[in-house]
């Protein structure tokens, strides 16, 4: 893979390009992010400490993505690409109130998407 464009908001990555994702005002994880099957994933979260924040990675690519309207398959605690079983991420769930995300699989190039839970 080529040049990576990172933007992280309240927030903090144990290494580089993947691995554990954590709010970067408490401290907890928020996520885990496999770091060689993503062509770009956006994450949005409130964490229940209050904060919210976000990590925006995106590998350059000359390929078309594709938005799949397919659901993520939920692999023990791990969300994978439907389509060639590729592992992706996955969430926190216990250390955070709500999230979005949106995740280009590189294998396929098919876009993942979840839109953040209304707060009511
Ligand atoms: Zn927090
Ligand atoms: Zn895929």
């Amino acid at each position: 893979m080529t040049e990576l464009k990172k933007v992280v908001q309240n927030g903090r990555m144990l290494k580089n390009t993947g691995s554990w994702l954590y709010c970067g005002t408490c401290n907890n994880t928020v996520g885990y992010l496999c770091y060689s099957t993503y062509q770009s994933f956006l994450f949005e979260f409130k964490c229940k400490c209050g904060c919210s924040g976000s990590f925006d990675l995106q590998h350059a690519t000359t390929e078309t993505i594709e938005d799949s309207l397919a659901e993520l398959a939920q692999k023990r605690n791990r969300l994978c690409c439907p389509h060639d079983n590729a592992p992706l991420f996955t969430v926190v769930e216990k250390n955070i109130e709500n999230y979005s995300y949106s995740v280009t699989c590189n294998h396929c190039y098919s876009r993942f998407a979840k839109r953040k839970a209304r707060d009511t």
